[in-house]
């Protein structure tokens, strides 16, 4: 096993033992950190079911309203169970509610490492389930520390979890699917490019694809080169050798020989030095995230797999680096894509959408009925809607109200913009068909999002997902860390909860 294979072990969740019906004081007494989630208005007949209640009222009472969690107490028990209790109102939305448990799990985690107890108690039966699968997808995230090469290694604060007073037990395994495809995503996002380089990318996606029981095709630079992919190869150039490659992944449920229902295609973008439009110091920093977009669709196609979703699906992965040096493409460079359409280039610090460009006229060959791409695409979009939110764009507007709500109900929140003719007039070419972006002008997103969708089959509903919320300092609803792996919770919603992909092919 590679040690980048042992990284990716670690992302597994925490092991999670559930103990319905009323807790007794010796399920309480087997955690280290308990969090207690309560209505804002806590009826008497509630503190009955409370231990220690005479004097957990007498804390509440005193409490400062807002703080997370309300209070802090310890149970006078062997362990000195610490108890976190946080007061929830139902009606908040996903996102809020997703933050709230953020903070309820980092309260508890500056604990000594443990068992980690949720109980909800108070609510409908309904809504108590929800707040504990936000507890649940909270811990999960917080159990997993993001890859660190100190000679010390820190230890996980989550060692167990342990979820007690729900009336039955609970289905946990969107959750944990959920969990499993963000925790990947983020460690892949978070790796050094010297340590994920492309050879090392592309042998741990074999490494994976063997253990998952995935079809795996790489496409290696000089095949490509071969098959015409001239935009992806401009960018691919400037490498110091031939570890640029698209990978495909294929997750087939049933029959192996069906095409795909849905593909998942991430820019890859080891690390992004601006290219020949050298970026400056602070804008090149954290460019190792550059292959977010790729990991995302990993990451998503992982929990569509654990959570054993039925619908045949690939992901495509466009992996190179954008380097300096003699070989390095530049302005002005005329280039042909797969399709046909030939390119100007002007900036070389936008390379995501040259290397996307191809990967998706390759993604469409195979007719999926539906196509979602990921990328660290823009500071445009950043600046238009901040990194609270990511951008989306698709070629059926139709789609704008159902990416909103999936947006709204996976508490990872996109909004759309618009698309089409009346911005590629922007990217008139005088030399070839299109220009890769626009040498000057706003709005860079929708211009790279219009530009993109000249490499998609129109027959294809397309989602472009501009992830301006990879990374937020603090972390952004459940996630408590600055790379967010945003988009697989938002994937799952969009494919398992609405009709993006509706024919699902029967298998
Ligand atoms: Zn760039």
């Amino acid at each position: 096993m590679t040690n980048l294979s042992k990284e990716i072990k670690k992302t597994a969740p925490p092991r999670v033992i559930q103990v319905p019906g009323a807790p007794n004081s010796t399920a309480l007494g087997n955690i280290d950190q308990l969090l207690l989630i309560l209505p804002e208005k806590i009826p008497v007949s509630l503190w009955r079911k409370i231990p220690n209640s005479n004097k957990i009222q007498a804390l509440m009472r005193r409490r400062v309203k807002g703080n997370i969690p309300a209070i802090r107490t310890r149970l006078n028990n062997k362990r000195h169970t610490a108890v976190f209790i946080g007061t929830a109102d139902p009606t908040k939305n996903p996102f809020e509610l997703l933050t709230f448990a953020r903070k309820m799990v980092g309260s508890a985690t500056t604990e000594k490492a443990g068992t980690l107890g949720i109980w909800v108690n108070g609510f409908d039966d309904e809504t108590q389930e929800q707040l504990v699968l936000y507890l649940t997808a909270a811990a999960m995230a917080a159990a997993y520390s993001t890859p660190s090469f100190k000679s010390k290694p820190t230890q996980t604060k989550i060692k167990q979890m342990k979820i007690i007073g729900s009336r039955e037990r609970l289905d946990l395994r969107r959750v944990t699917a959920e969990a499993e495809g963000n925790n990947l995503a983020r460690c892949l996002t978070a790796l050094p490019a010297n340590k994920l380089d492309a050879y090392a990318y592309r042998e741990l996606l074999t490494d994976i694809a063997i253990a998952e029981g995935w079809e795996h095709k790489e496409y290696g630079i000089n095949e490509l080169v071969e098959m015409g992919a001239g935009a992806f190869a401009a960018v691919a150039q400037g490498n110091e050798n031939d570890s640029a490659a698209i990978v495909r992944l294929r997750y087939r449920p049933g029959a192996k020989d069906v095409s795909p229902a849905l593909s998942l295609v991430g820019k890859g973008i080891i690390f992004d030095t601006g290219g020949s439009n050298l970026k400056p110091f602070n804008s090149m920093l954290n460019m190792h995230i550059d292959m977010g977009g790729s990991a995302v669709a990993l990451g998503s196609l992982l929990a569509l797999a654990r959570s054993q979703a039925n619908i045949p699906v690939d992901a495509w992965l466009a992996i190179t680096e954008n380097r300096t040096g003699p070989m390095a493409y530049k302005s002005q460079d005329v280039v042909t894509a797969m399709n046909g359409k030939t390119i100007q280039t002007i900036h070389t610090d936008a390379e995501g959408r040259m290397a996307l460009a191809d990967a998706l006229v390759l993604a469409s060959l195979d007719k999926p009925e539906a196509l979602i791409d990921y990328a660290t695409l823009t500071g445009a979009c950043i600046s238009a809607i901040t990194k609270r939110y990511s951008g989306v764009f698709t070629n059926r507007p139709d789609l704008h109200p159902i990416l909103k709500k999936c947006g709204r109900d996976s508490g990872e929140r996109v909004w759309p913009f618009p698309i089409g003719k009346e911005f590629l007039e922007e990217l008139k070419s005088q030399t070839a068909d299109i220009m890769q972006c626009s040498p000057g002008g706003g709005g860079d997103h929708i211009l790279a999002a219009s530009f993109l969708e000249e490499f998609v089959d129109k027959t294809i509903p397309w989602v472009h997902v501009d992830l301006s919320a990879c990374t937020r300092k603090g972390g952004l609803a459940h996630i408590p860390t600055e790379i967010t792996g945003f988009g697989v919770r938002f994937t799952l919603q969009l494919i398992l909860d609405s009709n993006f992909v509706t024919g699902k092919i029967d298998i």
